[in-house]
């Protein structure tokens, strides 16, 4: 089992008016996607940006229940399928027209398959890989338009401790006890990936962050922490307003290992 163990159209919300900043990192002026902000650590997330003045925008497939939780929150709504090219360039479309965007956080993930490592099939694996790998892909080209138009580019990948060679060869930690290829496989890409990117982009700051076991849908709610405590470091890290250091991973308590 594994500690995470899983569980088209645009618009709304309430104003309207543009919003991405072009003066340096103001939360004020800050506008922010979050990926599968419908639920979980990214509804949370979305909430707390918004507390710290960000215009936020709730990415989520479902319409009805991304609206929702946008109006709920305050939030803007945008339809975004990550496995969806054309759900993503529209999404990116609707975020450009409404004044830009500073800050991305790939937060949308699945943990795919549960069938024992035996009975996997490439078609289980090419699933995870397509949710939580090459949506960080399509997202971030995507959007690199427009976070290269902000002052405060930053993309925050939502990766995981299960990602993490160190960790997972640690007897003391959580991480080592847990088998689930296809999963693990997939966090260490995005981390991977997060790295690879700061190195690309160097005038983007670019970070991955693991919440740590975080009671959501993901894992039956079976997580040990609040969604509070499990985005911490997502939240620490899209609020330093296009500062600090690019192609690390943090969790709540600092610098993680790879
Ligand atoms: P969650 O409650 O299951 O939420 C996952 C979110 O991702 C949902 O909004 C879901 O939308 C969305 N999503 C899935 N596939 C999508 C797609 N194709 N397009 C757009 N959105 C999609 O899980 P969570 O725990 O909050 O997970 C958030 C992130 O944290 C994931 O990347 C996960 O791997 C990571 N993480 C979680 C933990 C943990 O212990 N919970 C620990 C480390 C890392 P639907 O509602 O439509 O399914």
């Amino acid at each position: 089992m594994t500690t995470e163990t899983p569980a088209t159209g645009t618009t709304t919300s309430p104003d309207t008016t543009s919003a991405a900043t072009t003066a340096g990192g103001d939360a004020a002026t800050t506008t922010t996607l979050v990926t599968g902000g419908n639920k979980g650590l990214g509804r949370e997330t979305a909430r707390r940006l918004l507390e710290a003045g960000h215009t936020v925008w709730i990415g989520a497939r479902d319409e009805a229940r991304g609206r929702a939780t946008a109006d709920e929150l305050g939030a803007r709504f945008v339809q975004l399928d990550v496995t969806d090219d054309a759900s993503v360039a529209a999404a990116a479309e609707t975020i450009a027209a409404a004044g830009g965007l500073d800050v991305l956080v790939n937060n949308a993930g699945i943990t795919g398959s549960h069938s024992a490592p035996d009975q996997l099939t490439g078609a289980d694996a090419l699933e995870v890989l397509d949710t939580n790998v090459a949506s960080v892909v399509r997202t971030t080209t995507a959007f690199l338009p427009l976070l290269r138009r902000s002052s405060a580019p930053t993309i925050v990948n939502v990766t995981s401790g299960l990602g993490s060679f160190t960790a997972v060869h640690d007897a003391d930690r959580i991480e080592s006890t847990v088998v689930a290829p296809l999963y693990t496989a997939s966090k260490a890409a995005v981390t991977m990936l997060t790295v690879q990117y700061a190195k690309a982009l160097p005038e983007i700051r670019v970070n991955a962050a693991d919440p740590g076991y975080t009671a959501t849908d993901l894992n039956g709610n079976s997580g040990h922490q609040t969604v509070t405590e499990g985005t911490d470091a997502v939240v620490e890290l899209a609020t330093r307003g296009g500062q600090g250091p690019t192609g690390t991973f943090i969790d709540r308590s600092g610098v993680a290992p790879f």
